[in-house]
């Protein structure tokens, strides 16, 4: 395209609320052909709620204090929902030293000198630690779209918490415009196959990855593109950086981490996926201007 059509397309795409920061972004956004979408905070609103707390022992406000002082200490978006909801029932956090978070996989710490544990199953089972009688609860949770946390205590699960995170109101739509547009969309997660799944089906997503850890989402991007296909990444988290870099044209949600706004040529301001549509068009419409 001419500098001049370009510049109208730049000015265009903002007033959709896509802030272009790199040129070469909106000529190539008319060619995508794959729009790869992160779940939390990008199709979702990235502020989960706790929907179930679930004890083995019937004392779930312990387990939720347990959870509150290892999540006290983090800054997922699963430890607000958990802090919240402690809060709520007037709960205490319990007092967890020795904290660490394990990307993709949960939150460790120490009380009154046992380990305490909390995050998913496979990783609880890596490390050799039984979730035994929650299957009931676990189908509850995941059939509402939820994640299933598990809590252990020294080398006993102890229960299980239901977060979910609500879908954004125009996920659905701007979806359904991808499709019209004959492109294909897919999601990557870190989430839990059944609430992946859950989401997928629901909104008519083409294909889905889950459980995928966070340095690997830049490689299904890649493989993506090694098929073919000319590939948009969006996602709004530090985890996603890399794979924003490494796709045709990375956007990133405005209201997400500065780190992933650095590694994408588009910004969404509005933090809508309305935004990847916009700027496909846009960009088909500036580049046929000019032939
Ligand atoms: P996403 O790709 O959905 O943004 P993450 O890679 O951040 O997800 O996390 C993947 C999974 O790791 C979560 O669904 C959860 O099971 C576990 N996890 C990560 N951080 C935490 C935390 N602070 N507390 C509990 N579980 C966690
Ligand atoms: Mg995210």
């Amino acid at each position: 395209a001419t500098p001049m059509s370009v510049m109208v397309g730049v000015g265009k795409a903002a007033e959709y609320g896509a802030l272009i920061r790199q040129g070469e972004a909106l000529q190539t956004a008319g060619q995508l052909d794959l729009v790869i979408l992160d779940k939390t905070g990008t199709i979702t609103e990235g502020h989960p709620t706790v929907t179930r707390v679930s004890a083995l022992d019937q004392d779930e406000p312990r387990l939720l204090a347990l959870a509150a002082g290892l999540e006290k200490h983090s800054e997922h978006p699963l430890a607000e929902a958990i802090l919240a909801r402690a809060a709520a029932d007037g709960l205490e956090p319990a007092a967890v030293d020795q904290f660490h978070a394990l990307n993709g996989k949960g939150v460790i710490g120490a009380y009154q000198g046992q380990t305490v544990r909390l995050g998913n199953r496979r990783w609880l089972e890596a490390e050799g630690l039984a979730v035994r009688d929650l299957d009931a609860d676990t189908d509850r949770i995941t059939g509402e779209a939820g994640t299933p946390l598990y809590l252990a205590l020294g080398n006993e699960v102890i229960g299980v918490i239901g977060v979910a995170d609500a879908i954004k109101p125009d996920s659905q739509a701007a979806i359904d415009r991808l499709h019209d547009a004959g492109i294909r969309v897919m999601m990557v997660t870190g989430d839990i196959d059944a609430t992946a799944k859950a989401i997928a089906t629901r909104l008519g997503i083409d294909e889905y990855r889950a459980e995928v850890l966070p340095e690997d989402k830049a490689e299904v991007v890649s493989a993506m593109r090694g098929k073919g296909y000319t590939v948009a990444m969006v996602g709004d988290g530090i985890n996603d950086a890399p794979a924003l870099a490494a796709a045709d044209v990375g956007f990133a949600i405005g209201t997400g981490t500065d780190v992933a706004i650095e590694s994408a040529g588009i910004t969404l301001m509005r933090g809508s996926l309305h935004g990847v549509p916009d700027a496909i068009e846009v960009s088909r419409a500036t580049v046929k201007n000019i032939h």
